[in-house]
């Protein structure tokens, strides 16, 4: 069987924020250090990064922006917003967490690598066409479904983004394209502001666009609940050709940054619910990019059993979930939503 591609390289660590910002390269320090392990690597294979090329990045940001963006370059420590840093090398390093995840997409999409996992930064799922927030330069997974589309790989992409934020930059990316389905759950009201359950889409995309806001203090079961009820049923009937994660670690259950409770076991369900999801639709392709996750320990144990979940044989029925209360209402609420456009 193919084995799980991933994308590591020191060069994502030349993106420096400030000491204190959240979103600091130690976050790739912790995670690419837990993956050094003999077992681990014998199953994964190294692909090479290469940096996302003017017209990739300009499929879903402005010329004005990306040039914004080349006038950094070495320029020293600046911020974009209050929350986005850039630093000397910025301009490069967030142009390869772009390519190394359409380098992904390329690998599985032509059968080198059965799935893939990104493990790149900065992350992207909060950057707009026009504008960079959030910790977000480019927006990676939205640059890799164009990419998947337009290099004639994917027709329909599905975006799954479990990151503690709603992605807005991704929604807005494709909000009104049906071609692109984006499926986010999110800790709301919070940042960005953005991803009630009535924005589903606009024109001949509405439906296509499915949020699942959440108070707060959800755990694994909230979770593979919300995957398996509200997103499996959507995904089978979309059936895309490519399935994207955007992988955020921040519902982790001691996320300075969140207020959730996923543990490491609740992401590899929520990876083993995906797998079905794109074992059923695309023959199991399947990329994941790194989003947030700001627990040092908790973010490089989390993601070593998401990798480790990606190289199990099949994905089994997952155990009965039981949610809270508001679980149950958060379900139904959003099946409600979303009943006009799917046969739910
Ligand atoms: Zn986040």
């Amino acid at each position: 069987m193919a084995r799980t591609g991933l994308i590591r390289d020191e060069a994502y660590l030349e993106h420096i924020t400030s000491d204190f910002h959240p979103e600091h390269p130690d976050r790739l320090r912790a995670i690419y250090s837990a993956l050094e392990d003999k077992e681990l690597q014998e199953k994964t294979e190294l692909l090479e990064a290469r940096e996302a090329t003017v017209e990739e990045i300009q499929w879903i940001h402005t010329e004005s922006y990306y040039q914004k963006i080349e006038s950094t370059r070495d320029c020293g420590h600046r911020q974009l917003d209050p929350d986005t840093h850039v630093s000397s090398k910025t301009y490069r390093t967030a142009k390869l967490a772009a390519g190394g995840l359409c380098v992904l997409v390329d690998a599985v999409c032509s059968g080198q690598i059965r799935n893939g996992f990104a493990l790149v930064r900065p992350p992207g799922h909060h950057a707009e066409a026009g504008r960079g927030m959030g910790f977000c330069i480019y927006n990676n997974v939205a640059i890799a479904a164009r990419y998947a589309q337009n290099r004639g790989y994917a027709e329909k992409v599905l975006i799954v983004d479990w990151d503690l934020h709603h992605g807005n930059g991704t929604q807005h990316s494709f909000e009104s394209d049906p071609s692109v389905m984006y499926f986010s759950s999110h800790q709301f009201p919070y940042y960005p502001g953005t991803g009630r359950p009535d924005e589903t889409g606009t024109g001949t995309a509405e439906g296509y666009t499915v949020n699942v806001p959440l108070p707060g203090g959800q755990g694994d079961e909230d979770f593979i609940r919300i995957y398996q009820e509200v997103l499996e049923p959507i995904a089978i009937q979309y059936k895309p050709d490519l399935v994207l994660v955007s992988a955020g670690f921040d519902t982790y259950y001691r996320d300075p940054l969140g207020g959730m409770g996923v543990t490491e076991d609740g992401f590899a369900e929520i990876t083993r619910v995906l797998m079905r999801i794109a074992d059923n639709c695309c023959e199991g392709k399947i990329v994941l990019t790194l989003e947030g996750g700001y627990h040092l320990e908790g973010l490089a144990q989390s993601v070593k059993r998401v990798i480790l979940a990606l190289q199990e044989p099949g994905s089994p029925d997952a155990a009965a979930a039981s949610p809270s209360d508001t679980t149950e209402r958060i379900v139904r609420h959003v099946r409600d939503t979303q009943k006009a456009y799917w046969r739910l």
